[in-house]
């Protein structure tokens, strides 16, 4: 068994040690120390990272008792000193004693208990016993929560009797069989707990609820303590700083004027939109002038730069009323697309044409016998499948005059 030193002192950030036992884990050399201040993952919490003998160490967890410290490489058995990375470890104690901050805080405030929680790499989590959450109510329990670390109040480490646990109002019950830690924030939370935390509530700094999502009956809030929420200010306010300077607008106008300019965006596109369509209507007159003839039968064929099916329809639209005829419409850009049309009294089947070109070309689309439509992969030439359309409605209308 490893002394575990770390369960009476958080703060404690070196340590001389004797290697008891090494072992190989994954291909890595691991050692077990006869004590130990590097936290295994574990409840919650991820493992401390550091030193034994200036050797990194990547990876803690417990096994049976014994706390497996494993290292970048091999080290020699003896007395080694020891240190951990204490920015990492602090970060740990703001998110966790910042978790018990707000979980109790929740309760207070919401009435809401904690289900779960997990304090990751990037973001911790806590999941409550609600189906929906709203913006007030993250407000009312990080102002809560919040409160509780401007009071600055002790936080305990307790080993109390059975009789003592009895008459503690915990938050969750203690596991079954193992020594009872209780970590006590005076006036607000008694919590069973094996983790690292800060002395003071102070300590945690600033608590702040960044969002939340449904999660199969339940609410998952993600949260930000201390020199993380920092972190994130100063993110966000680089990006709000940015996007006033871009937009020449005050701070507090961002969100009206963000709204204003998607709603002129959404004008000027409708406006792009309904003069694109007017155009296509001397285009159509032109296409329809221009094209290639077959039995007195009109076939034409254009390929629109950036045209998508709702364009290419509006086109075919506008040609059909001009005449008998056979459309073969592309549209180049990121999808190709295409729309091929013909008149009522065009003995022509589109679905026929469109399946003989499924062997050449890579094409998702169908319809009816006188309107196809689809896209086709950027691999292939939009012009090319065009051009190979045309050829095919030439060959149907040759061997039907045959
Ligand atoms: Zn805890």
């Amino acid at each position: 068994m490893t002394e575990l030193l770390y369960l009476n002192d958080s703060y404690a950030a070196t340590f001389t040690a004797k290697i008891v036992d090494s072992i190989t884990v994954d291909g890595n050399f691991a050692v077990i120390l006869d004590k130990t201040l590097f936290y295994p993952a574990s409840g919650g919490q991820l493992h401390d990272t550091g030193f034994i003998n200036d050797v990194p160490v990547i990876n803690v967890y417990e096994d049976g008792g014994r706390i497996i410290h494993v290292l970048e490489r091999d080290i020699s058995a003896g007395t080694v000193e020891c240190r951990i990375d204490w920015e990492r470890r602090f970060d740990h104690m703001q998110q966790h004693t910042g978790q018990h901050i707000l979980s109790q805080s929740i309760i207070r405030t919401e009435d809401a208990e904690t289900i779960s929680s997990s304090l990751g790499e990037e973001c911790s989590t806590i999941d409550i016993d609600r189906e929906t959450f709203s913006m007030e109510q993250a407000v009312r329990a990080e102002d809560e929560a919040n409160r509780w670390v401007y009071l600055n109040v002790p936080v305990h480490v307790l080993y109390p009797t059975d009789k003592e646990l009895e008459g503690m109002p915990l938050r969750k019950k203690p596991p079954a069989g193992k020594k009872t830690r209780i970590i006590h924030i005076e006036g607000l939370d008694y919590s069973p707990c094996g983790g690292t935390h800060c002395s003071r509530t102070g300590e945690v700094g600033v608590i702040k609820i960044r969002g939340w999502e449904k999660m199969r009956g339940k609410i998952r809030l993600e949260f930000y303590c201390g020199r993380r929420a920092l972190k994130d200010y100063q993110s966000k306010n680089r990006i709000v700083n940015a996007v006033s300077s871009s937009l020449s607008i005050q701070e507090s106008n961002i969100e009206e004027s963000v709204q204003k300019l998607l709603e002129g965006n959404k004008f000027l596109q409708k406006n792009v939109r309904d003069l694109s369509y007017k155009l296509f209507e001397y285009q159509a007159q032109e296409l329809y002038n221009a094209c290639e003839q077959f039995g007195g039968i009109r076939i034409i064929t254009h390929v629109m730069q950036e045209g998508s099916i709702p364009d290419l329809q509006a086109l075919a639209q506008k040609i059909r009323s001009c005449g008998t005829c056979v459309l073969l419409l592309g549209g180049s850009g990121e999808k190709p697309a295409f729309v091929f049309s013909c008149s009522d009294n065009v003995s022509i089947n589109l679905q026929d044409v469109l399946s003989e070109l499924k062997p050449d070309f890579d094409v998702k689309g169908g319809g009816g016998p006188s309107m196809v439509q689809g896209g086709v992969s950027v691999q292939n030439d939009i012009s090319v499948f065009i051009n190979t359309a045309k050829q095919a409605v030439f060959d149907m209308l040759s061997s039907q005059m045959d």
